[in-house]
Order: C-alpha cells, then structure tokens, then sequence
C-alpha cells in the first residue's frame, strides 16, 4: 500500500495492509475466480490504497447461490424475529466501536471530509442499523373481512428473498446500510455490489456482519465493476429483487435486465436536479445559507443536491452573490485535514464530467460569479479538486440547469411568483427533492404540495432520518426507501383464505 504522511489509524493500515481485500461469499473471504483484482485509489492524491478482488458474473453467480442456500434451507428465516433483532443491533454496536475506521476508509476511498464522514455517513449508518433493528417484531399481516360467507382471511408479510444490492459512491458505506439493513429485518438475504470506485467500507461491513453473528451467506458482497458485477447481478435468475442507487442511465439498464430475466422486483433511486426556491419574504440569512449548503454538502455529489437555485425577483442579486461569497469561502483540501470543507471529487472521470459543465454554462450564457474550474495550490494538483462554482443569470431550459452534473456547481435561476416558480422547478426529468424558504406557512404548504419531487424541506435543506421515506417521482426512482416503506420493499404479502364453512 502507498500512502502519504498523515495520521491514518493503524487499525486502518492493517486493513488496507494484508494483501489484496477479497469477496465475502458464503460467510468464506475468497478471491474472484478470475483471480483478477482491481485498484482503488485516493482520490485527493491519486495513491494506490488497495487491491480489491475483480468479481464478475461467475462470483455473483457464487453469492447467489450462497444467499439463496441461506434463504431457502439456512437459519436466517427460521430465527425468531426477536432474535434477527438482536444481531441486527450488535452489527449496529459493531459499526460504533469501529467508527473511526470506517470514517477514514470513506475519506479515503471517496475524498469527503473526515469530519463529515464521521458524524453523517458513519454517525447516520449506526443509527439506521438500530432503527431497522426495531423493525423485525413489528412486521405484521392483517386480519381481513372479506365479503364471503364462512370465510377467514389473513395476509401475511414474507422476505421477498434474496436481494441484489447496487450501491454508488457517493455515500459508500451509508447507500449499503440503506439497502442492508432493511432487507435484514425484513428476513431477506443479500448480495451486495458497492461501487468500483469505493468498495472498502462494504467489504469491513461484510466482516462485521459475521463477527456479529449474522448467519454466513446472509450477506454476501461481491466487489467489481458495474458492466460485469453489477449487470450480472440485475440479470441473474434466482435473484427476487434489486435495489439500486445511482445514475437514471443505469437504473434503465437495471430494469432492461429484470425485464429479460425473471422479472425480478426492482426498486430504484436516481438521479435529481432539485429545486431549491428562495422567495422574497424567507428569512433571507437562513434561506442564503441553505442555498449554499444545499448544493455544496458532499462536493455537490448528492442526489439531492439543490442545483436549481430559483430566486425570487428583487432579491436576485443579493442572494446570487451571497452564495457566490459563500463559495468562495469554503476551505477546499484533502479530507483528511480537519478543516477541509471541500474534499476532491471522486475521481478523474467526475472531475472531467464537471469542468466540461463548467465551461459549458458561460457557452450557454450563464456567467460564472464564484469558482470557475480546478482548485489552485501545488498540493491539490495530484488529486480531483475543483472550485465550488456558481453560474448565475441562468435559465431553467440550459443543460446546465437540466442535467446532473454532480459536482459543486449551481445554477441560481430568476422567477417571478409562485405559479411561475412551480411551473419552471417542475419542468425537469427528475423529481427527487425540493426546497422552499419563506416565511409565509400557507405558501410553504401549497407549494410544497405543488412540486412534483419525493422529498420537500420547507426552511431547511437535505436532512433524511431512517423513518421519513425517501425516493423519487418521475426519473428519479422507484419506489421509497426509509420507515416502513422500506419494508415494503423486501417483502411480498399473502394473501390466505380459509373455508370455515361445516361440510
Ligand atoms: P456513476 O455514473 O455516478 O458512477 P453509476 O450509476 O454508474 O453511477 O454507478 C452506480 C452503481 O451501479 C455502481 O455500483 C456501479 O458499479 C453500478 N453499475 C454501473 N453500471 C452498471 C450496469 N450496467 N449494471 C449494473 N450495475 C451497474
């Protein structure tokens, strides 16, 4: 392993120290069959952390089975309900006590700052874990009075089976839980694919899943890339259900791939271009700082991202040029220097997806008030930096208003009243989140019920918490993660009718 002077915890060296990271299939870490492995990088100074293990569809076909022997004929489903509680709560407690380390493997592997790291990703993973820990002793059918004489009818709500789970990069650690943790309580069994670019954190979560007695195969991770791993995933026969997360391009090719195999269920949560609408009468420090944090949390690679910045006329200026200030404020560097606010992108292909946008908006007649390319300085030079940037005097028609960049980069948009800012924050592809900031409640309420997106934050922007659903209208997704609703989605209900009529 190659690394630069920092501090890195030694139990973080030790992880990335022992040779290439392997598959978790069968409760076994083995090497693919390829025997292939595949680099991961840091993406602050493009050092080599890690070898990872390359799976391709022969592995995946190794962890379906897997995942299938431990749903059909393994202890998993037969445990009582209270006890699958229990080990989802150790994994939880597990999770906590190795907090730093999965902190730093995230900076590392994905550039965002450690301190982010630690209290949302890792801070958030914990508590999602103990939240869907609850969930397994409330799963209930229900007693149904259908109109039939001499009849008894119940439903039962059944683990759908076993799951593929394709996770991105942008929150690693985070995205699996979202999909693991859920589908654990519910009873399933899994297969999860992370992300290429940022495999570390699901392959110590594979770990800890069996330190905590989790039975082996009940979760499976198969590192590799998305064409071969991922792909063969979504089209392999005996998988029941795929949960993905990333870009719309792909969720198409996930569901192209269910449709010709076994129409395997698929939930989906995309892409988003998402409103974020100051009116004139918000309290204007709150609603400028919301704008700006609303796009620049995370380098702006979130999929809620507020990158349609809708001002209100009269205000326009002012509230443009604070974000604009804001950007140019926040501290860009490496994630592990603890006053970093920006930490690089993800990786060169990103970095070269955001410049080109960057030079695209001015082409389109946008002006660039903040930023306006890579990030200065000698040391940010190795690595994927790029300067918040924010282009004004934009229109909702521009590329750079409909499509996702996923980067630190804004679009701030004039309108006029509330009929015009509905009708343009509407007019997108995408339907993921929204933000309002205005004082007036009946507005707030109105308009919030106007906006087609799966998420509305009404003065305030971004928080999720594991019981609020959470996904997307239009291309943004299928289906909704979080609370109750995810259950949903690693479960199929039955229905049972019973004659009770005396023959
Ligand atoms: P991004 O473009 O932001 O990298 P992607 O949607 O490509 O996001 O990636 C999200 C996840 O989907 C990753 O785990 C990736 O490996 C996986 N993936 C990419 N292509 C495919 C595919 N054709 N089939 C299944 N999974 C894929």
């Amino acid at each position: 392993m190659v690394m630069t002077a920092r501090e890195v915890d030694p139990r973080v060296q030790a992880f990335l120290g022992g040779g290439p990271k392997r598959l978790l299939i069968g409760g076994d870490f083995v090497e693919a069959a390829s025997g292939k492995t595949f680099a991961t990088h840091d993406p602050a100074t493009g050092d080599r952390l890690a070898e990872v293990a390359e799976g391709d569809a022969a592995d995946i076909d190794r962890a379906v089975q897997a995942a299938r022997r431990a749903f059909d004929g393994g202890p998993w489903p037969a445990m009582t309900a209270a006890e699958r509680s229990r080990l989802i709560w150790r994994l939880a407690d597990l999770i906590e006590e190795r907090s730093e380390v999965f902190a730093q493997l995230e900076t590392l592997d994905n550039g965002k700052p450690l301190t982010v790291a630690r209290r949302d990703d890792v801070g958030g993973t914990v508590e999602y874990f103990r939240y869907y820990a609850g969930w397994p002793t409330k799963i209930e059918g229900a007693t149904v009075p259908v109109s039939v004489a001499d009849t008894f009818a119940y439903t039962l709500r059944q683990p759908v089976g076993v799951c593929g789970q394709i996770v991105p990069w942008n929150y690693p650690l985070m995205m699996a839980a979202w999909k693991v943790a859920p589908a654990l309580a519910a009873g399933c069994t899994v297969v999860l694919k992370p992300a290429e670019q940022t495999p570390l954190s699901a392959i110590l979560l594979g770990e800890l899943c069996l330190e905590a007695g989790i039975p082996p195969g009940v979760v499976n991770v198969v590192t590799g890339y998305g064409e071969t791993a991922g792909a063969a995933l979504a089209a392999h026969p005996h998988v029941d259900k795929v949960a993905f997360t990333g870009s719309s391009e792909v969720g198409r090719l996930i569901l192209r791939a269910a449709s010709q195999s076994n129409l395997k269920k698929v939930s989906l949560e995309l892409g988003g271009k998402s409103p974020n609408i100051v009116f004139a009468d918000a309290d204007m420090d709150a609603a400028r700082e919301g704008a700006a944090a609303g796009i620049f949390y995370n380098m702006g690679q979130d999929c809620t991202a507020g990158s349609r910045v809708f001002v209100e006329h009269g205000i326009y200026d002012d509230v443009a040029q604070f974000i604009a200030d804001q950007a140019a404020k926040l501290r860009v560097g490496p994630g592990f220097d603890e006053a970093t606010e920006i930490g690089p992108l993800v990786s060169q292909e990103q970095l070269d997806r955001v410049l080109g946008y960057i030079e695209l908006g001015p082409g389109e007649g946008a002006r660039i008030l903040s930023g306006g390319g890579r990030a200065e300085g000698a040391e940010l030079q190795k690595g994927f930096f790029v300067k918040p940037t924010v282009l004004a005097n934009a229109r909702n028609d521009m590329r750079v208003a409909q499509e996702e960049i996923f980067g630190p980069v804004v679009s701030v948009i004039p309108f006029r009243d509330v009929e015009d800012v509905v009708r343009q924050g509407n007019d997108i592809a995408y339907g993921l989140g929204a933000g309002i900031w205005t004082k007036n409640l009946a507005k707030a309420h109105r308009v919030a019920s106007a906006l087609r997106a799966g998420t509305v934050w009404v003065n305030t922007y971004g928080a999720t918490d594991a019981a609020l659903p959470f996904g997307g209208f239009k291309e943004s997704g299928h289906g909704r993660e979080m609370g109750f609703e995810a259950i949903h989605l690693y479960t199929e209900v039955k229905s049972v009718w019973v004659n009770l009529a005396e023959s």
